[in-house]
Order: C-alpha cells, then structure tokens, then sequence
C-alpha cells in the first residue's frame, strides 16, 4: 500500500506529453490551442465606416450648422461589401453605410442623422466633422503579427470568434487523448432492462463515459464486460492497442472474482501500484504497457469518480496541454472524519460566506452510497492524521468541473435532501 503523495508521483513518471495536430476549424471548439497564434493581418484589415452616412473631407465641413449647412454634390453610394474604387473628388461626399471601406481622399464620416438624408443632392451638412470622425481605422484593434491566442488557451466562442475574423480555417490544437472505458460486473445491467435478484444498474458505465468526454477525451469503446476471465482478457487486448489510457472500473480488489489485475498481467501490463492508503478507492490499480496507461479504479460507484478525479482527470488535462487547477482550501462547516492512517476523501459543498470559503462534507460515508455525490460542487480531502478535523478548520477541497461554488441552499446538501 502506498500513499497519496507517492501514487501522484508514480503516476506523473508516466505522463505522456502533449500531442498536436491541425483540425478543421468546426472541430475546434472548447479545444486547447497548441501554438501562439499570430494575426495573419490587421484589423480591420481596411479602413471603414463606423456609421450610416456620408463620407467626406472633414476641412470642408467647418463651421456648418443646421442655420448655416455646408453643400456638398453626391457622388456615389459605397454599401458594405463593396468597394468606391475611386477618389472623392473636393467638394464631393458619397453615402457609405457601416462596415463599407471609406474612399480615397475621404477622411470623415457624418452621420445621416446630421445631414438633409439619404434622397437629398446635394446633400447638406448640419454638423461640422473632427478628422477621422466615424471611421475605424485599418489596424486599430490588432496590427499584423499581434498575438492574437498563447499555447494553452481554450477555444470558447470568444476565441473561435477571433481566429474565424481572421479567416483561419485550420487551427493547431493538442490531440484528444483516446480512451477505452471497460466496466466489469457481472451484477450490472444497463438502465432500460429489468432487474433480477441480485443484479443492479450499471451507473459506473455511463457517469465515467460523461466525465470523459467533459474532459476532452475522445472514447473508443465503451463497454460493459461480465466478470468472465476470457471476455475480460479478449477486451483488454483490443483496448491496450486502440487507446492512450485504458479505464478499468471494479474487478480489482480482493474478491474471487476481481479478474482485472492476472488479465493485465497476462496481456504485458507493467504494474506500477496496487493499493493505496486511501478511502474510498484503496484497490486503486495503475500499470503501463509501452505508451498506454491503463487505471484500474475500484466499482464502488463513489470510489471510481472519486479516484478519477483524483488521478485520471488531471492526467488527461494535461495531455492535452492544460494545466490542473490547484486544490483550494476552504473553512469546515462541519467535523471532517480524518482517519488516522488512510487518505480521506468525501463528496462536500462548497460556497462562499463574506470573503470565505466554507465547506460542508456529506454526511455518507459510503463508498457504495452514491447519493452523496447529489448537490457536491467539490471533493474534500484530508492527509492521514490522528483525530477528526473539527469545525472551523481548513480542509483541501478540489472543486468539481461541472458544479459552481454558487448553487442551491446548502441546507438541502445538510439534511441529504435531493
Ligand atoms: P468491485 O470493485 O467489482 O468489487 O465492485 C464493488 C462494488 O461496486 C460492488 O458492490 C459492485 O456491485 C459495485 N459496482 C461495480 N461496478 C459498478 C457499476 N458499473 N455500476 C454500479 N455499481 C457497480
Ligand atoms: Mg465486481
């Protein structure tokens, strides 16, 4: 049995580096960018209108008012997406509409509002125009070879935004690493069949599969194996071969029929722990086989999320370039149940109380008892120490993902309550 500290190290000698590739711009999003991106060009890449109105010389606008407006001839229409072509004449203006490129020679815009409008030539001005009034300027926002994105960012709407302004239809991002998922149980069915006696739902299938692909992985397989040594053994050949990471859920602790760890043995899996001085999720199993890491997490339902967010989700972030939010630290509401010689880890909920941090713990302990995961924003944990941490103390707390530290009344969390 080794501890928490030594299974992160033992794991991080087998950190697989960041791969990259290029993808189509529609595959992009929430991915993580491999390189800095420069801006291919300025922008805006022309000069143009800010408004709907006249282009003009702002020289020939001095002094106009509404009593006293200056005459200029129309010379022209300029709409967005076209382009005058040629220079504005002295004494000239030409309606431009916003986004359309200013003319040559033209360096104003006054907006209809101010003028006789749009059916009128010649066309007068009531208000006097400032140099570069109205007009965006070409480059203003970003010049050419601005740094427009740095290696790590994720692809939100405001950054795909960004690089399709620019035109960038292929875009270098980390790989997503694949992963085979394969779940063991002889007991488990899948939701939609009928129990018999003794058989339960298989959640570890499809919980493992959604936090998966909310980490970015690409899932090959998926599957629900029976605790059979050849069916088991048949798979994990295939998986080995096919993925970066393998994910094993139950079949690893000491029961006559937990047939993960002597089928790993057999296909070649290099064991680099067993067991770790934790609860829940002590079976914990991790082995390599050339570049492929296979986790073996333990079927308790509370036990396998647990330890994969433990041990799996940073792994995978950072294969794909991310680095993991560090742990916080937060104020107990409540007793946290520290044991004296087991890493302890327990579904909690978090929220903010003036400028603290305050953490509850769930009240179930169970690793079976996966309803204290209802309403967790975050996992507490706590070193192996002698007595419980009492209230009032800090506690580590590692905030889940997909929750928010704002939420429902942790009352309800309190009393169990869904
Ligand atoms: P194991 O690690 O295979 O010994 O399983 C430990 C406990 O977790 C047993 O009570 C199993 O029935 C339960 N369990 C294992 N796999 C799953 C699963 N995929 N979904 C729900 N419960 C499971
Ligand atoms: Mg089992």
């Amino acid at each position: 049995m080794i501890s928490v500290e030594k299974a992160h190290r033992q794991i991080e000698e087998w950190q697989p580096k960041p791969a990259k590739e290029e993808v189509e711009w529609d595959r992009a999003r929430d991915r993580i960018v491999a390189e800095d991106i420069l801006a291919p060009f300025g922008l805006p890449r022309f000069t143009n209108s800010a408004m709907d109105g006249f282009a003009l010389r702002w020289a020939e606008t001095v002094g106009a008012s509404r009593q006293q407006p200056v005459t200029l001839s129309l010379d022209g229409v300029i709409a967005a997406g076209e382009s005058s072509g040629q220079l504005l004449q002295p004494g000239n203006c030409a309606q431009i509409m916003t986004g359309a490129p200013l003319p040559d020679g033209a360096d104003s815009v006054v907006m209809v509002e101010h003028t006789n409008g749009f059916g009128a030539d010649p066309v007068q001005i009531f208000h006097p125009a400032k140099l570069g009034q109205n007009v965006r300027q070409a480059g203003e926002e970003v010049a050419e070879n601005d740094k427009l994105l740095s290696a790590g960012t994720r692809l939100g709407p405001g950054e795909m935004g960004t690089l399709l302004g620019f035109g960038m239809a292929r875009i270098p991002v980390y790989k997503k690493p694949v992963v085979a998922l394969l779940v063991t149980g002889s007991e488990l069915k899948p939701v939609g069949t009928e129990l018999r006696p003794g058989q339960i739902y298989n959640t570890n299938l499809p919980v493992l599969a959604d936090i998966l692909q909310r980490v970015g992985c690409e899932l090959t397989e998926g599957r629900s194996l029976p605790d059979d040594p050849q069916q088991i053994a048949d798979q994990l050949a295939v998986s080995l071969e096919n993925a970066h990471i393998v994910v094993t859920s139950g079949g690893v602790s000491m029961g006559r029929f937990d047939l993960l760890r002597p089928a790993l043995n057999d296909l070649g899996v290099q064991e680099i722990f067993w067991k770790v001085a934790q609860k829940p999720g002590s079976p914990l199993f991790f082995g390599v086989r050339d570049k492929t890491l296979i986790f073996g997490l333990p079927g308790n339902p509370v036990s396998a999320i647990i330890v994969f967010m433990e041990y799996v989700w940073p792994v995978i972030q950072k294969m794909q370039g991310i680095t993991p939010q560090p742990k916080l630290q937060a104020v107990l509401s409540e007793t946290f149940p520290r044991l004296a010689q087991k890493h302890r880890f327990l579904f909690g909920r978090a929220w903010i109380e003036g400028h603290r941090l305050m953490v509850q713990p769930t009240q179930k302990h169970g690793s079976h008892m996966f309803t204290s995961a209802l309403q967790a924003n975050c996992i507490l944990d706590a070193s192996p120490g002698e007595g419980s941490l009492p209230k009032g103390r800090e506690v580590r707390i590692n905030p889940l993902p997909w929750a928010s530290l704002a939420g429902p009344d942790p009352q309800l969390f309190h009393t169990g309550a869904a």
